[in-house]
């Protein structure tokens, strides 16, 4: 059937996994073999993400038939950034993407990160797909360039099959062990009973044709609804990162997931203090000339609407927070959108004045999943807070009494120069980590110590 799709936007899909699993040599193949491949269209570079178009992923999946079953512009990928906390963004409705990937290396199997990515997505309920990636590692394997994964499968020797399949059925174990049901994503019949896993190459870009299509049904069978959008209202996004600009200072590198935002219109950013109030002085995309001077490295736009990647240039956003909220606002509502995105910054501010350790996270996100993984555990928690360690929190968590709770958790953050020196001569725990697992562990492990 056809459907109007003027007002779907195209879903927001963010890739997780475990570091040096793939994440971005899978998002580099996917932009690659279509700037490879002549399809002039068929991909958009934004900021922070990488737009691929329906057509090129009907193509490329031979599927061309099928081009009217889609409702969806595309997928909107977002860039695997350095550090993973990137994965728990949210929007206002819930988490930021609307589908996420979680990659696997076969030969390596679940690592921390792996389930962790899990837990996040079990939390906000975001349909996903499994892929098993670096399928060319395996011993004899015989590469078909781009191929769907049947394709090339069917064309290896048996052996490499067997050995294919017996790493494969340890990750679907992995997968029940933490909760999931799950199926190679060709037998899978339903995928909100079933797990879909993928095999593919990030390298060979063998299997991408065959992930792309699964992303594209998932959107299709679970997103309609979330993916409704007010072409025409008031532009709503997430921060992805704060970044200095060379000639233009401080900017923020946003998605945009609802709405339009235009130049010159009054925006409310979610920062560590109060939110700000400013104007958009520019919005920018990357110049597909791909110029490498700063003045030629973006280009200019009047106006952007969702679901983009994009980077706002405007004053005072020295102190924007990545993971907090965007809204324009009017005069008459800008009062209301204020205390809305102060609210929600507010609500992982958790600061029970009582007993319990300290927590800093580099986003919001993060630092809810932080959080909610120490209260799985009941592990008491004094105070949340986004930022680097700074000389406070030392001053503030040595002052404690109880050992066990002069303690101090940093997920993604940096410890400040003045606060390494107040730390020295002082009676506290420190636990600096990226990966929460790891931090959860650290500390358990030093609680078993202690106690002994
Ligand atoms: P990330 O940390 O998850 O972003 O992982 P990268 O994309 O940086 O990949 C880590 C390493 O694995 C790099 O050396 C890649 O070239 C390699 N790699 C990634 N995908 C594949 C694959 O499908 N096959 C092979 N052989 N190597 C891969
Ligand atoms: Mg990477």
């Amino acid at each position: 059937h056809i459907t109007d799709n003027e007002n779907l936007r195209t879903p927001i899909v963010c890739v997780m996994g475990h570091v040096d699993h793939g994440k971005t040599t899978l998002l580099d193949r996917i932009r690659g073999s279509s700037v490879a491949a002549g399809e002039a269209g068929a991909i958009t570079q934004h900021i922070g993400a990488t737009e691929v178009m329906i057509d090129s992923i009907i193509e490329r999946s031979g599927a061309s038939g099928m081009k009217n079953n889609f409702i969806v512009p595309g997928l909107l990928f977002i860039d695997t950034p350095g550090h993973h906390a990137f994965t728990s963004l949210r929007s206002r409705g819930g988490a930021l993407a609307d589908l996420a990937v979680v990659i696997v290396d076969i030969n390596e199997g679940f690592m921390p990160q792996t389930k962790e990515s899990l837990q996040i997505l079990k939390r906000f309920k975001t349909p996903f797909v499994v892929v098993a990636n670096k399928i060319d590692r395996i011993h004899g394997w015989q590469p078909h360039e781009s191929a769907s994964f049947l394709e090339t499968y069917n064309k290896q020797s048996e052996r490499v099959r067997t050995d294919l399949d017996n790493k494969f059925y340890e990750i679907v174990g992995e997968l029940y062990n933490s909760g999931f049901n799950s199926e190679r994503y060709d037998r899978v019949s339903d995928f909100q009973r079933n797990i879909g896993i993928i095999p593919i190459s990030a390298i060979t870009g063998e299997g991408i044709p065959d992930l792309l299509m699964v992303l594209l049904g998932l959107a299709q069978k679970f997103l309609e609804s979330n993916l409704h959008y007010n072409a025409s209202g008031p532009g709503e996004g997430t921060i992805l990162e704060v970044k200095e600009e060379k000639g233009l200072g401080t900017t923020i590198d946003i998605i945009l997931y609802d709405g339009t935002l235009k130049k010159g219109d009054t925006i409310v950013v979610g920062s560590l203090g109060e939110p700000i109030q400013t104007k958009v002085r520019a919005l920018l995309k990357p110049n597909p000339m791909g110029e490498i001077s700063a003045e030629e490295k973006f280009q200019n736009v009047e106006s952007v609407t969702a679901a983009i990647g994009v980077k706002i240039s405007a004053p005072n956003l020295d102190d924007a927070l990545s993971g907090a909220t965007v809204r324009a606002a009017s005069p008459e509502n800008i009062e209301n959108i204020v205390e809305e995105v102060q609210e929600e910054l507010d609500e992982v501010q958790i600061s029970t004045g009582t007993t319990g350790i300290t927590l800093k996270a580099d986003t919001i996100g993060s630092l809810e999943a932080l959080v909610n993984e120490l209260q799985k555990e009941d592990i008491p928690i004094r105070k949340a807070e986004v930022g680097d360690i700074s000389q406070r929190d030392i001053i503030e968590v040595s002052a404690i009494e109880d050992p066990f709770n002069a303690v101090l958790i940093g997920f993604n953050v940096k410890m400040l120069p003045d606060a390494k020196e107040k730390a020295k001569g002082s009676e506290l725990k420190v636990f600096q980590n990226d990966v929460i697992y790891r931090l959860i562990d650290d500390y358990k492990d030093w609680v078993q110590e202690k106690k002994e």
